[in-house]
């Protein structure tokens, strides 16, 4: 396949470099001129739409997709699939679902987990919203970018699933965490704590797979100092992005919100920028009910 890629930072570079690799002609473009490994560079948005049977898209939030959007899809061919995989708020990708259909595009939001490491290793699990037909067309990239792809629904379906699954992590994040910091003022040992709540009703993928404490479970950005990993404004921004929803949708999120609130407070008043997201550990270990 002709594929064109718009944004390659962080995740977009290996990604794209995983669809070369592949065999697929790939095109790429970023505004920061950046490149990936096998792709061809091009000049603008609409030099990666001429002959694409697919663009990709991975940019950091939706009012840049949007912008992207309504200068990619017009220079897209009739039938091609426009496939957007930033992190954005529902409503965006609903946009770009609509400017896509209005001018005779497939569309597919298609949200990933597994970072960068998961980018690069071709081992993102991806989340997608959009018709059968659209889907059945992206899966094969799927299959080279990424290990699973589950198709959520709709149009901002794929969004919508991302924003949630990461609302719980950040809840079940804190609350690990405070618990960490309790048993520590009780006097539990951390490993005992682990072995515990990891085989009993109180686990979670939080502490299981990504135990905040250091030393203890399977090797985590605690067990680095904290280097990301999920960095801590990453949470924040879709935790925002959850509560946007819920605004929308009339849904009341008091754990999601209560999580944003305090991630806010991390990452802007206090050392959290820059960290892991699970340096709440530290944080809470710090200080007492009052602080
Ligand atoms: P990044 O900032 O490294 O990359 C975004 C790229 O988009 C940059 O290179 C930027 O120059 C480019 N860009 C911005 N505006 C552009 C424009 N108008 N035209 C072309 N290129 C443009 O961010 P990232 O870490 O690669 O994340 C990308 C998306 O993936 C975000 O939505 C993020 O929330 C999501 N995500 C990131 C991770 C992660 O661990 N980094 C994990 C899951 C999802």
């Amino acid at each position: 396949m002709n594929i064109g890629f718009i944004g390659l930072g962080n995740m977009g570079a290996p990604m794209a470099a995983n669809l070369a690799k592949a065999g697929h002609q790939t095109r790429g473009f970023d505004v920061a001129g950046t490149t990936a490994e096998g792709v061809a560079p091009a000049a603008s948005i609409a030099e990666v739409a001429q002959g694409a049977d697919v663009v990709i898209t991975m940019l950091p939030n939706g009012a840049i997709l949007r912008q992207v959007a309504d200068e990619l899809i017009p220079n897209m061919r009739d039938g091609a699939l426009f496939i957007d995989c930033s992190t954005v708020d529902v409503e965006s990708a609903r946009y770009a679902a609509q400017a896509a259909e209005n001018a005779a595009v497939m569309a597919v939001d298609a949200p990933v987990s597994g970072g960068i490491g998961g980018a690069a290793g071709g081992t993102l699990t991806f989340m997608a919203g959009g018709s059968d037909k659209a889907f059945e067309t992206a899966r094969p990239l799927f299959d080279i970018m990424g290990q699973k792809a589950v198709h959520c629904g709709d149009a901002g379906a794929g969004q919508a699933a991302k924003i949630c699954n990461n609302m719980i992590l950040g809840a079940t994040m804190i609350a690990t965490c405070e618990a960490f910091a309790l048993a520590d003022k009780l006097g539990l040992d951390r490993q005992k704590m682990f072995d515990v709540v990891s085989t009993s009703s109180g686990y979670s993928w939080s502490m299981n797979a990504y135990c905040p404490a250091p030393g203890v479970g399977p090797t985590s950005p605690s067990d680095n100092d904290y280097q990301p990993g999920f960095a801590a404004e990453l949470m924040l921004k879709d935790l925002g992005l959850s509560q946007q929803a819920a605004e929308m949708v009339d849904a009341d999120t008091p754990m999601g919100e209560l999580a944003r609130k305090l991630y806010a407070q991390f990452v802007e008043n206090e050392d959290g920028k820059g960290k892991d997201f699970s340096a709440m550990l530290p944080r809470f270990a710090a200080r007492g009910r009052d602080a």
